[in-house]
């Protein structure tokens, strides 16, 4: 792009080879567009980044803050309790950064908001024979947890660090399952159906996988080496669908972005006015949260109520 220094990233996508200072401005001006696309948040607004430590969650905050005030960003981090794998390593770049940026950092864990952590949880799941995948507890569990403090704290918006592979991956497997209301909620227009949800949004969405691993390689950021050990319980709808799609984009580079323009389109002109005249969500019987239509409690009452743990408190 610049014609002046050496090149260090082939895209495939575009064809381009680019220079350490071009991909990244490649990269935040794409970020931006998409930010500016949908109003993902602007310029008055208090934004939550919810940031697990790891690469994508680096280009996360090295992005926002280049465009937002940083007085208005606040993080939470939030340690599962797995033994062996070291969170503690994983976020000390987050405190570091909060610490030198000025940014609010709330960090917390399982044990802290449910009373047990994600490994106490699943030996009770295991002695109870429930048989409840621990990624289903983690996934719920921290779901829960993001909406609470941003709720409870003000926050106007809540950023996640997914990218275009992960989104790409949810379209697909949610169009599979013919599922048009976990569809929709995956786009950055969908309403969240409750006051009592704030809303999230994806500013990475248009960023391939490889590209937050190479701009995080670029700036230093030191990756993680152990793994959550229950990486093998995650669904293997989603692992299948990754394959694949890695091979039709090997084969067709571009196509991610492709298949997301396009669903983001089909829900844009066939699904947006039918969700937003959805009623409000109903509120869980035990805890007050909302939770789907037709159902009387929500999911983490029933996940959490299976193993004996009181949830009143957890809203
Ligand atoms: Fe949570 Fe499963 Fe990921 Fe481990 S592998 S961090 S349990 S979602």
């Amino acid at each position: 792009m610049c014609g002046e220094a050496k090149a260090r990233i082939l895209q495939k996508h575009t064809g381009r080879a680019l220079c350490s200072k071009c991909f990244r401005d490649d990269l935040l001006k794409r970020f931006k567009d998409e930010v500016l696309r949908y109003s993902m948040f602007t310029p008055g607004e208090r934004v939550l980044l919810a940031l697990s430590g790891g690469k994508d969650s680096y280009v996360l905050l090295d992005l926002v803050k280049e465009v937002h005030d940083v007085g208005k960003i606040g993080i939470v981090t939030i340690v599962e309790g797995v033994e062996g794998y070291n969170r503690v390593d994983d976020i000390a770049w987050i405190e570091d950064a909060a610490r030198s940026y000025g940014l609010d950092l709330h960090l917390t864990s399982f044990k802290e908001f449910a009373g047990l952590s994600l490994d106490e949880l699943v030996s009770l799941d295991k002695s109870r024979e429930v048989g409840t995948s621990p990624c289903t507890y983690c996934g719920v569990l921290r779901r829960r947890i993001i909406n609470y403090y941003a709720r409870t704290l003000g926050y106007d918006k809540v950023l996640t660090a997914h990218n275009l592979d992960d989104e790409v991956q949810t379209y697909v497997m949610n169009l599979l399952r013919g599922d048009k209301g976990r569809l929709v909620q995956n786009h950055p227009l969908s309403p969240t159906l409750s006051k009592y949800f704030v809303k999230r949004v994806k500013p990475l969405r248009k960023i391939y996988e490889w590209e937050t691993t190479a701009y995080a390689l670029m700036r230093g950021y030191k990756f993680q080496v152990t793994e959550c050990p229950y990486i093998r319980f995650r669904p293997t709808l989603r692992a299948i669908i990754r394959d694949h799609l890695y091979e039709i984009e090997r084969l067709k580079p571009g196509s991610l972005i492709r298949i997301l323009e396009t669903v983001d389109r089909y829900i844009e002109t066939e699904l947006l006015r039918w969700v937003s005249q959805l009623s409000e969500l109903p509120q869980c019987s035990m805890c007050g949260s909302p939770t789907a239509y037709g159902r009387n409690t929500c999911v983490m009452c029933d996940l959490l109520g299976k193993i004996g743990i009181s949830t009143r408190l957890l809203f």
